[in-house]
């Protein structure tokens, strides 16, 4: 499900449950997945944004050689943590320049309609602005560290911080327009091959928004990630994390 650029990738990352004897972490492995096998099928989904950039990944008889295998049989898990934390600083951490991004569009309609100021709108342009600021700067440090090693849960701060600000700049940017931010610009059903914030109206944004706080992590699971190995705040109670997967409620 919700397969990203499925219709284009060539290799994919499939996360397999090998072991059902032992814990939910525990037992799986990981594989890297050529898209062009024989019973791999992918079915486009249609987002609330009209197009289909993810799709249903459907896989019948597929089989997959062992040197296809990323990491050791069970460690699975571990090598999917590497990927999710490499994925967050994708998503949350890009290179920008100051004003760059859904920051520098919200600023552009403020400076050219200058009809549609209210000091409330104001003051909360300033502050998503001073907010996408301060984060673009911690990004650069972020991928200073990294150029010296792996990500670590740091990671997830970003992206939580660039969902929250981006969702609360594109909803900024509705307000600011009015009844012009209405008009939807296209509805037809494409399968694009890269999402692109800026290159479309005000509307768009608004609605494509809405998936940053769920892809590459939900916000609320960042957040636990963050209190648990950022904070070192107590974790969630977990009553399943001794108990073997096939045992598992369901
Ligand atoms: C634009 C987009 C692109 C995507 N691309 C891909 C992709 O390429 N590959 C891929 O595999 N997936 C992809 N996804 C799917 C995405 O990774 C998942 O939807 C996401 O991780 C949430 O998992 P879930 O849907 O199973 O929700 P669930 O885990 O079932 O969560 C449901 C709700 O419960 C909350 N929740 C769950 N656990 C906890 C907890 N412990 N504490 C507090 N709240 C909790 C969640 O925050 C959420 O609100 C994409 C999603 C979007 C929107």
């Amino acid at each position: 499900m919700w397969t990203s650029s499925a219709h284009t990738a060539q290799w994919a990352i499939l996360v397999t449950r090998t072991d059902p004897e032992v814990p939910k972490h525990k037992g799986m492995t990981y594989f890297v997945l050529d898209m062009s096998s024989p019973g791999v099928e992918v079915r486009p989904l249609r987002q609330i944004t009209g197009e289909a950039e993810f799709n249903e990944v459907f896989l019948s008889d597929v089989r997959i050689p062992d040197a296809h295998r990323l990491g050791e049989v069970g460690a699975g898990w571990q090598v999917a943590q590497t990927t999710l934390m490499n994925e967050r600083v994708a998503i949350g951490g890009n290179a920008q320049p100051r004003e760059g991004g859904m920051a520098g569009v919200v600023a552009r309609v403020w400076r050219e309609r200058p009809e549609l100021r209210t000091p409330e709108l104001r003051d909360r342009l300033v502050r998503l602005w001073v907010e996408a600021e301060a984060f673009r700067l911690a990004g650069s440090r972020l991928r200073q560290q990294l150029a010296v090693g792996q990500p670590g849960p740091e990671g997830s701060g970003m992206k939580l911080a660039f969902a929250r600000n981006a969702q609360a700049l594109a909803g900024l940017e509705l307000e600011l327009l009015g009844d012009d931010a209405l008009r939807y610009d296209d509805w037809s059903m494409r399968r694009p091959e890269l999402v692109d914030f800026t290159g479309r109206e005000a509307g768009y944004r608004y609605l494509r928004s809405k998936g940053n706080s769920i892809e590459g992590g939900t916000s609320e699971v960042l957040r636990n990630i963050i209190s648990e190995r950022v904070l070192g705040l107590p974790s969630e109670p977990r009553t399943d994390k001794d108990v073997a997967w096939k045992d598992l409620p369901r």
